[in-house]
């Protein structure tokens, strides 16, 4: 284990991973140190140190500081495991995220078999064809999954390794909606929302990657957030097209790096508004943290008790949403 971590570490160095992710070292301290604004956490001044000798990073303002597994897990929100997981995929690239295409692909086409898939997705506001087909939305009726994977010539150890089967060999997204979860047009992970009774939420255990396709919605200098891909995909089909999606309301370093490429951008928070103000306490939260990464945040309140993809289910007209947006105080 130590040796392979070493030898992980070798082959994807600290300083190649950090610019790939698109740090940018201001000044060089010495011959084999750079220093530059710190990835976790906000600030305007450098202080976060990378070693390319030692392979490693210190932060004189949020006092973390390790090795490129520490960093990618502190980054990316991670567990050890994960981190290493993910590392080891990213050095193998092509297998696994063809392997996420193909199954991806499969749930996709099964999706005009299953009419309780559709009808599920009609009952969630979601009629437009050409969006379901956009989003790559995909339904996984469970028992048909391996075989078509074998055939395909996937080991059973991979598909278990990658959480496509559970550890009955069973597909783990059984009756479930699919939304393929990409980035850099690669699906990075794939997320499955029950239709039965089973718990609603299911993400493959790996990284979910950056922002609910942000590669379009980057463009925009307003952008609205919320926490569900049910949400996200109402919100395109009324033509709302700058809406993104962290799946949850905590936003990964990375995530929020990404909000913050553009440093004029304004961020509409559009959480549930639930009971226990739990959707609530998170949007003040974020809208804080994206206020010290320079954005300005604006927290939109819908009707009590709903969420974007409800209030549009219920009825909601574009209007009646952009007047929602157009409420939204500044903090
Ligand atoms: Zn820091």
């Amino acid at each position: 284990m130590g040796e392979d971590l070493e030898r992980l570490k070798q082959r994807i160095p600290l300083l190649e991973y950090l610019q790939r992710h698109n740090w940018k070292p201001c000044r060089a301290g010495s011959r084999q140190e750079l220093v530059g604004l710190c990835p976790l956490h906000q600030e305007t001044c450098p202080s976060f140190y990378v070693n390319t000798g030692k392979n490693l990073f210190y932060c004189h303002g949020c006092g973390r500081g390790g090795d490129l597994i520490r960093f990618v897990q502190l980054f990316f929100d991670l567990s050890f495991r994960q981190t290493v997981a993910l590392l080891e995929q990213e050095l193998l690239p092509a297998p696994v995220s063809q392997l996420l295409e193909q199954t991806a692909a499969f749930y996709q086409l099964q999706l005009h078999y299953h009419p309780e898939a559709t009808r599920y997705l009609d009952h969630r506001g979601l009629h437009d064809p050409a969006l379901i087909e956009e989003l790559g939305i995909g339904y996984a009726p469970g028992g048909n999954l391996r075989s078509h994977l074998a055939a395909l010539g996937y080991s059973f150890d991979l598909l278990l390794n990658t959480g496509l089967l559970n550890g009955h060999g069973r597909d783990a997204f059984c009756r479930r909606v699919i939304f393929p979860c990409c980035e850099h047009c690669r699906v990075v992970n794939l997320y499955g929302r029950a239709i039965g009774a089973a718990f609603p939420h299911r993400l493959l255990p790996r990284s979910k990657g950056g922002l609910f396709a942000w590669e379009s919605v980057r463009t925009f200098s307003t952008v609205i957030l919320v926490e569900g891909l049910f949400d996200l995909a109402v919100l395109w089909q009324a033509g709302f097209r700058n809406t993104t999606c962290a799946i949850g309301t905590q936003l990964t370093p990375a995530q929020l790096t990404q909000l913050a490429d553009q440093p004029d951008r304004t961020v509409y928070l559009v959480f549930d508004q639930d009971e226990n103000q739990a959707g609530q306490k998170a949007s003040h939260q974020l809208a804080l943290r994206l206020q010290d990464a320079g954005l300005a945040a604006r927290i939109v309140q819908l009707p009590h008790g709903y969420d974007p993809n409800g209030y549009f289910v219920g009825g909601a007209t574009v209007a009646d949403f952009t007047e929602c947006l157009e409420r939204a105080q500044p903090l």
